[in-house]
């Protein structure tokens, strides 16, 4: 036997007796995982250390003794100092760690968490959290992970406007998008069917635009506090997960409309769209959006952009006069001077915009981010110059049903997503060369709520989103749909713990 041979032989039998050691059922998928046949036993006295006197460090140290108190009973402390045993929490300045990736070290002595950022180790926590065991005692199967996420956007959006979502079930769907390692909450807070953001400057946008729903069904009236707002930013952001905002524009306004009709072109009776003609209305978006920028604070909000009923604009003669004056060809380069109006103003308050794709052939905004959703316009849009999320209808909207039984109660234009389509999901495909490639910063799956009551969630996004989740973070190399599977069935005990249920049905 060559000595070649002999290593093959070697690492074969060690993959296989690692593979039969321990599953660590990890979703997403890491990187990279070899487990041992070690393993650590949780019990009093498994205290949590820091290295690091910095307070984020302390408050996921905290945060990992709760948990783990929550889940096991078992009281842990948390300590300052570095010791051969317990739970180490190591902020690394180690220069060859990823941009919020960990590593993970398990043994019969100690586990090991290192990170270059409070993010990654807070990263590596989700991941011990998802690998506690018991067989008789809790414990951790012995270890070595070294993982960090594919794409910087990792997105899921909710529409809080057609149905409206409890504050405390918001914060339950951010726990279990942290736990999956998404990092981006876009919440879809305006739309025809309701304003669910308080405004101070614009109080009829909640008295008449916030209450549409004239058999009074409570989740289709209300809206959301700027103090229940702020707590919400403030509990995301303990988790890593930025909040993006959305307020439509030009359309999908009806009930800003029919709050401030005055802002409806004068031959537009009962529309949903702002006239593009009129000074006025740029002032009120103006003022609406810097009154939303101090409540959120945002890196980036999203201003709509999408669906613009056609043909409104050129019938108006404030629309035409618009048209005119700044040498418009159509209604179409109207809204993009339009978006490029409201932009700039955002972009000289130091915020970002992104907008869903249209009209990319005529140019987006400077510097605006593109979310596709029809399929293709990411792509569109990469070669184009402009950052892009890819987020394709056909695999990321969780409205769609699930299998050929729901489907009966949808639409008709609604597709069936299965689970295995959307793992299939390639957000870059091959077709885009290196230098388009870059433009891809991820991708987002969204629950469009028409048809979906609070309760209902659970069943739209479970289990597609572990599927999605391992889209946007895992290589495309470790992707096996059988193995995925193995995976979702040994998590979802985990998932009905923390309170949801998955599709009914087959998935
Ligand atoms: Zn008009």
């Amino acid at each position: 036997m060559n000595l070649l041979f002999a290593c093959i032989l070697c690492c074969l039998f060690l993959a296989i007796n690692s593979n039969y050691a321990q599953d660590l059922n990890i979703i997403p998928k890491p990187v990279y995982e070899v487990t041992t046949n070690e393993k650590y036993i949780l019990q009093n006295g498994s205290d949590i250390y820091i290295t690091s006197g910095i307070k984020e460090v302390k408050r996921l140290a905290e945060m990992l003794k709760n948990a783990l108190h929550r889940r096991t009973g078992i009281n842990v402390q948390v300590r300052k100092g570095k010791q051969n045993k317990g739970i180490l929490l190591d902020l690394n300045s180690n220069d060859t760690m990823r941009t919020d990736g960990y590593e993970l070290t398990v043994n019969s002595k100690m586990i090991k968490i290192s990170g270059k950022s409070g993010c990654g180790i807070f990263y590596g926590i989700q991941t011990l959290q998802i690998i506690l065991r018991k067989d008789g005692n809790f414990y951790f199967p012995g270890c070595r992970i070294v993982d960090y996420p594919r794409y910087s956007y990792r997105g899921f959006m909710l529409d809080a406007s057609r149905h409206f979502q409890s504050i405390e079930f918001v914060k339950k769907i951010l726990d279990v998008m942290a736990l999956l390692k998404l990092n981006t909450f876009h919440w879809h807070l305006t739309d025809d069917e309701g304003w669910r953001i308080e405004s101070k400057k614009y109080p009829r946008l909640n008295e008449i635009g916030s209450y549409r729903d004239s058999l009074n069904a409570v989740e289709r009236n209300g809206y959301y506090t700027v103090e229940e707002i702020k707590e919400v930013i403030q509990y995301a952001k303990n988790l890593y997960i930025k909040i993006i905002p959305e307020i439509e524009m030009p359309g999908h306004s009806r009930s800003v409309m029919e709050s401030y009709p005055e802002l409806l072109c004068p031959t537009n009776e009962g529309g949903n769209t702002y006239c593009a003609g009129n000074s006025k209305v740029y002032e009120f978006i103006k003022n609406l959006v810097s009154e939303i920028i101090n409540i959120f604070n945002p890196e980036v909000i999203h201003v709509g952009g999408d669906e613009r009923p056609r043909g409104v604009w050129e019938k108006c003669p404030k629309c035409r006069e618009m048209l005119s004056l700044k040498g418009l060809a159509n209604e179409d380069m109207l809204q993009n001077y339009f978006m490029k109006d409201i932009c700039s103003f955002i972009s000289r308050k130091g915020v970002k915009t992104i907008a869903w794709a249209e009209n990319i052939k005529d140019g987006v905004p400077k510097n605006q981010i593109v979310e596709g959703w029809h399929p293709g316009e990411s792509w569109e849009a990469a070669r184009n110059g402009y950052y892009t999320i890819n987020a394709n209808c056909l695999y990321t909207y969780f409205d769609y049903p699930n299998n050929n039984e729901e489907k009966k109660s949808k639409p008709d234009w609604m597709p069936v997503l299965n689970l295995e389509k959307v793992y299939s999901f390639n957000p870059t495909p091959d077709s885009l060369n290196e230098s388009e490639e870059k433009f891809v910063i991820g991708s987002e799956c969204a629950l469009w709520t028409e048809l979906v009551l609070e309760n209902d969630v659970q069943h739209q996004i479970f289990p597609r989103i572990l599927a999605f989740a391992e889209v946007v973070w895992s290589p495309t190399g470790n992707k096996n749909y059988e193995n995925f599977l193995s995976r979702v069935n040994a998590i979802k005990p985990f998932i009905n713990s923390r309170g949801f249920e998955f599709a009914k049905g087959e998935w």
